[in-house]
């Protein structure tokens, strides 16, 4: 991306390309950044510059990425685990969006790294069902022009597109809620069906992969990977375990009709991989059995 037009009494293009080019540091001032991207790209609306809004538009992208991914480690750190998953969840929805217009392929402004860590946090967090809702579209607007618009009716501006330096979504006006099902996959991962602890102890045992992940790593932007294999626990380690009561794997089956039919009982095992040969390890039983 090139940002190759000068503003005027604002920052220069050149100069706010210069700063973008220090994403992934966590001492860039994004709050600063962002906030001169918006008076750029307002400019250059205003110069009727819409391959100039256009760019400006991705940068604005790229800058809230940053700044929401940072937000997630804050978020961590201070407890607040499920606002992090929606933020996880966010991140995932800004980069489909940037991806139209951007090329992830080249790693540029870390946008590439970010995108794949986020997976790796989505996989730390123990949350294994949802409800997806579906819902049938009845009316729908144009975020652009406002105006109502159907298959038969398009107001010609396409979904995704920025125009004015804005990108172009429908508003859904009015829908028919069909019903709700539970998937283990879900198409957007908001409505997670999980009961946090309200105890911090028992709330950090939820979610110890994380903390474990917190305690190792210094700062946000540092590299890390992940490992997870199925493991089992033998039988007798569980020696008054009994058939009907609870099987330990925490499938929410009983054991009789879960872990006791498979040669142990599993779980899953976390390693979190840092730097070169360096290796972290952790091991927690899982909540899933597969
Ligand atoms: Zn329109
Ligand atoms: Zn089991």
């Amino acid at each position: 991306m090139s940002f190759n037009k000068t503003g005027s009494n604002l920052m220069t293009i050149s100069d706010f390309n210069k700063k973008l080019q220090q994403l992934g540091s966590i001492s860039v001032d994004l709050p600063f950044l962002e906030a001169e991207a918006l008076l750029l790209k307002a400019q250059a609306v205003e110069n009727n510059d819409e391959a100039l809004a256009k760019q400006l538009w991705i940068a604005v992208q790229i800058i809230k990425t940053h700044r929401d991914f940072l937000e997630v480690f804050r978020l961590l750190r201070s407890k607040k685990y499920q606002d992090a998953w929606f933020l996880l969840e966010r991140i995932d929805i800004e980069i489909i969006f940037l991806k139209r217009h951007f090329d992830l392929s080249s790693n540029a402004f870390k946008i590439k790294w970010i995108s794949r860590t986020v997976t790796l946090l989505q996989a730390l967090f123990p949350y294994r069902l949802f409800i997806s809702t579906e819902m049938l579209t009845l009316q729908e607007s144009c975020g652009i022009c406002k105006q109502q618009v159907s298959i038969r009716k398009p107001c010609g501006h396409r979904i995704g597109e920025i125009y004015g330096g804005e990108m172009c979504t429908r508003e859904i006006t009015k829908m028919d809620f069909i019903g709700t099902v539970l998937v283990e996959t879900p198409g957007n991962k908001y409505s997670v069906l999980f009961n946090e602890s309200d105890d911090p102890k028992a709330r950090d045992e939820q979610y110890a992969t994380l903390v474990l992940l917190l305690s190792v790593i210094k700062n946000p932007y540092e590299h890390w990977g992940l490992r997870i294999e199925q493991r089992q626990i033998p039988h007798s380690h569980y020696p008054n375990l009994k058939a009907d009561q609870l099987c330990p794997c925490g499938e929410g089956k009983s054991y009789k009709e879960c872990c006791l039919m498979e040669s142990g009982i599993n779980y899953f095992h976390y390693e979190i991989l840092l730097g070169d040969k360096q290796l972290k390890r952790y091991q927690k039983k899982s909540k899933r059995k597969k």
